[in-house]
């Protein structure tokens, strides 16, 4: 007995340890204090990690010449870009090393540091593209752009044009390269950096700069934080170490950087106005988030209707007495059942396409193909062990009944054994169903504008994280309770005890 309470209170002990190294405290004090800020390292040369990991970039750099002269230490939290912004209205990160543009928008909810980088965006084509001149021949183009940034900003101030957002600005180029888009809209430096250190010798950069912009590092609004980076920066550019940064990474000399920013920081605005606000935003991004949930529904039904015919198959297969048969259906099921979801629909929509161009021929995949391709090859491996499971369940007393009955193998599966285990089927069916359901939000990775990436993009925009993603996992959780209703329903409807009792 004693022994199981020290061994419990050493559990309890140790959970309070863990739970308190993940926590970071923050206190007023700036003396040696830690800022936690937010980074997405796949912005080469701003931020990115080396093949030894190791996170690196002109950024970088800055920020930590920064905290060295202003007495701070900094820890690094990798976060998309998208989400940078609500992670710092929230305050759960005290800075972001983004290359972020200070625009007006975002003056608004977040406050910027005084302009640290001079940039602009720029267009990026396939070399072999001479449509494509400058911004307004982009009409009627496909645009491949990040999402949330002031790339994809631009793309849509664009009318007729057709604009895919991707998560990140190396999967924007592999998109082009591919074939997806037409052409890509980033911040110029950074497709060059990304033409050049990827050999991507197939793309050039277009025209001259398209805007001009300042990058700033971002805090919350009302931070301390704020004059501290501000401080070390002016000591940074005056002491002649921002020179030696900008020179490691751009090879010249930098620019001239004006000492305020033309878009000042505004002070924010809370109050009851606030929930009307909020309701006010889902109110108005329903029809979209509705429009987005029809087309996870046909995105859904049309993977789970191939997912059932080629799972079925394969479960049969399973059954098959032919060994080699066996082998393939079984290796089959393990490979889709033993990788990431996220991993194939990469290598489908990614993948596919630059293994082909290596062999000298071109695959375009259209999104919604890629999607239902990666979903409904998923959804076979699951659903054909449904099927065997199902099949095998039935005694073989039933086979053996049936077949003195004079009926041939197929009629027996067909009218003895299917009916029964169609039955023993249906719940682990639902389930898949339902499982498909949610896991049609992860081909947002390719741009595929469904529920969740319906969010997310009114998110980039508007900010109001929390609303609207809670708005999202409703309209989800109203979705799957009707379909596992719909499904109930069904199975009771093919249950012979209930159908006699009406
Ligand atoms: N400068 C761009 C913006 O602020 C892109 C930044 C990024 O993708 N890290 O929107």
């Amino acid at each position: 007995m004693a022994r199981l309470t020290v061994i419990r209170w050493l559990i309890l002990g140790l959970s309070c340890l863990f739970l308190l190294s993940g926590c970071s405290f923050t206190n007023g004090s700036t003396a040696g204090k830690t800022l936690t800020v937010a980074v997405e390292p796949t912005f080469p040369p701003f931020e990115f990690q080396s093949g030894t990991s190791e996170l690196q970039g002109f950024d970088v750099d800055l920020m930590n010449a920064i905290a060295q002269s202003a007495g701070f230490q900094v820890k690094y939290q990798n976060m998309p870009f998208a989400g940078m912004i609500p992670a710092l209205q929230t305050q759960t990160v005290d800075a972001a090393v983004a290359a972020m543009t200070i625009t007006a928008q975002r003056a608004k909810i977040i406050s910027f540091s005084r302009p640290y980088f001079k940039s602009g965006l720029a267009i990026a084509t396939r070399t072999d593209n001479q449509n494509i001149t400058n911004f307004a021949s982009l009409k009627n183009k496909i645009i491949g752009v990040q999402i949330g940034t002031t790339g994809a900003l631009k793309a849509k101030s664009l009318p007729g044009s057709e604009i895919r957002t991707f998560n990140d600005s190396p999967l924007t180029l592999q998109a082009l390269i591919n074939g997806n888009v037409d052409a890509v809209l980033n911040d110029q430096v950074v497709i060059l950096y990304g033409i050049k250190s990827g050999n991507l010798n197939r793309l050039k950069v277009v025209s001259s700069l398209l805007t001009e912009e300042f990058y700033g590092f971002p805090t919350p609004k009302g931070s301390p934080n704020l004059d501290l980076i501000n401080q070390g920066l002016a000591t940074v550019l005056k002491n002649g170490t921002y020179a030696q940064i900008y020179q490691k990474w751009f090879g010249i000399q930098p620019p001239q950087l004006p000492e305020k920013s033309p878009i000042e920081n505004q002070t924010s605005k809370k109050g009851v106005s606030e929930l009307f606000t909020s309701l006010s935003i889902i109110f108005k991004s329903l029809p979209v988030l509705l429009g987005g949930a029809l087309v996870t529904l046909e995105l859904t039904t049309l993977s789970v209707l191939l997912g059932i015919l080629g799972g079925s198959l394969i479960g049969i297969v399973r059954l098959s007495p032919a060994l080699p048969l066996r082998f393939c259906a079984g290796a089959y099921v393990d490979f889709f059942r033993g990788t990431p979801l996220l991993v194939q629909i990469f290598m489908i929509y990614f993948g596919l396409p630059a293994l082909a161009q290596t062999f000298g021929f071109t695959l375009n995949l259209n999104r919604l193909v890629a999607a239902v391709i990666a979903l409904s090859l998923n959804s076979a491996a699951y659903i054909a062990e449904i099927v065997r499971a199902g099949i095998q369940s039935i005694e073989p007393g039933q086979a053996e009944a049936s077949q003195s009955l004079g009926l041939s193998s197929v009629q027996t599966m067909r009218y003895v054994i299917f009916p029964q285990a169609l039955r023993r089927m249906l719940p682990p069916l639902g389930n898949q169903f339902i499982s498909l359901l949610k896991d049609t939000s992860l081909v947002a990775v390719i741009g595929f504008e469904e529920l969740f990436r319906k969010g997310q993009l009114i998110v980039a925009e508007s900010y109001r994280s929390f609303e609207i993603y809670a708005t999202v996992a409703l309209v989800y959780l109203f979705l799957t309770l009707l379909f596992s209703q719909a499904f109930s329903r069904w199975e009771r409807s093919l249950n012979p005890i209930k159908k006699q009792s009406k």
